[in-house]
């Protein structure tokens, strides 16, 4: 019998899946991907997340406002927060964190999607004050972040954390609430030392896909040092998508692709590495399992 993994981190609510939601979610049953965690990047996608967990039985979600949307939360997120956390399949509050790879003041190319973003970044041109836009947007990142934060202190939730060229000013920021609330640094791609610093707040990577790309070595070497029950996977679709599909919109089905070379990584069996990253996944997130 196959070995069970979970999809820690997917954008089910994403467009790209709407035409085939059962399909997906069959699919990955069918790959062994037991549980599906659905992850907002605003109220109205935290929404739709809560309504696909309440569709499929294997899936979660987990509710919170991307940094890259900071722009355009409301003032105060904190009640919205409190009242989807009170349903049961929110596991966690998310995704959030601070994500600096493009600030207002960068040119307008840069607004092209990245795959760690979402949807494109509505910002306008910088006009010569691109500084105090950058430190405007910051702030209410930073605004946004510690919202989450207080909630899950509060409700004793941990944290989906996105974070992308902000590790250090993440760290700080979180450092805090270490004591009461915990974080899975997403899409993890930092080194080993940064993996090192996040364990030590008693918090959480997770690897993506990038984990089977042939230039993905350093990812690997990451994963190579962190402890076995330190890691989740997740596949960030439809982002991301593992070597052989690469380039494609990704699914929850491919955790198998990223768990095989996961496994080969960490030298174990997919057996062992199944029980680890699971047992992982259903401590940190409340009522996963
Ligand atoms: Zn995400």
């Amino acid at each position: 019998m196959a070995s069970i993994f979970y999809d820690t981190h997917a954008h089910l609510d994403y467009p790209d899946f709407a035409d085939e939601l059962p399909q997906v979610v069959a699919r990955a049953h069918a790959a062994g991907i037991a549980k599906i965690i659905s992850i907002g990047t605003d109220l109205e996608s935290s929404r739709r997340a809560v309504k696909l967990a309440e569709e499929f039985p294997n899936v979660f979600a987990v509710v919170g406002w991307h940094p890259t949307h900071a722009s355009e939360a409301p003032v105060d997120l904190r009640p919205a927060l409190r009242e989807l956390a009170k349903h049961p399949k929110v596991v966690a509050l998310g995704e959030t964190g601070l994500d600096y790879h493009r600030l207002p003041s960068a040119s307008p190319e840069s607004k092209v999607q990245s795959p760690k973003s979402p949807s494109p970044l509505t910002v306008l041109p910088s006009e010569g004050k691109g500084e105090s836009e950058d430190t405007h947007y910051k702030r209410k990142q930073a605004e946004l972040f510690q919202q989450h934060l207080e909630v899950a202190a509060e409700l004793g939730l941990n944290c989906v954390i996105h974070q992308r060229d902000a590790l250090e000013d993440t760290i700080s920021q979180l450092q805090p609430f270490a004591n009461r609330v915990r974080g899975v640094f997403h899409c993890f791609a930092n080194d080993p030392a940064a993996m090192r610093r996040i364990i030590d707040l008693g918090s959480l990577v997770s690897f993506t896909g990038i984990l089977t790309f042939k230039n993905g070595q350093n990812i690997r070497d990451t994963l190579a040092a962190t402890p076995n029950d330190r890691f989740m996977l997740e596949t960030d679709c439809p982002y991301l998508a593992p070597v052989p599909y690469r380039g494609k919109r990704g699914e929850p089905a491919y955790v198998k692709e990223i768990s095989e070379v996961a496994a080969q990584v960490k030298k174990c069996s997919l057996e062992e590495l199944s029980r680890a990253t699971c047992a992982t996944a259903n401590e940190f997130f409340r009522g996963l399992s």
